[in-house]
């Protein structure tokens, strides 16, 4: 038995992904159930649960997961053109607690969203 979360196992490469990016910090790699052409998920190393639960500590982390998400974004065409979410608690929909921005592009999307 493991308590590791999803996206620990994929960090520890105990189960594959399709990695775009990664470095000490972040790992960002394509959401298994694509919800649009670009649909990357970038996540913190570190295993945060969710937002709500990060620290003014964290707060450098959570900013470098914006800022490779543009870079990755720029990386894969959608430079000006993409949508960042983070779900945050099951309520909203988040399934796998451990941080993640949804980096999506390549369609059009609504506002607000559903
Ligand atoms: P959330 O609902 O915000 O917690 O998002 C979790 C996301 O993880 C969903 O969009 C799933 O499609 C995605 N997902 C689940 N399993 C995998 C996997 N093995 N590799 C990549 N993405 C996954």
């Amino acid at each position: 038995m493991t308590d590791k979360t999803l996206f620990e196992r994929i960090i520890d490469r105990e189960i594959p992904a399709d990695i775009v990016y990664e470095d000490e910090q972040c790992i960002a790699f394509r959401d298994v159930n694509p919800q649009a052409p670009m649909h990357i998920l970038v996540c913190p190393k570190k295993p945060l649960a969710m937002v709500s639960v990060a620290g003014a500590e964290d707060a450098s982390l959570l900013g470098q997961l914006m800022l490779r998400a543009a870079q990755i974004a720029d990386e894969q065409g959608y430079k000006d053109a993409f949508r960042l979410v983070i779900n945050n608690g099951a309520a909203v929909g988040q399934t796998v607690f451990h941080i993640h921005v949804h980096l999506l592009g390549g369609r059009s999307f609504t506002w607000p969203p559903g």
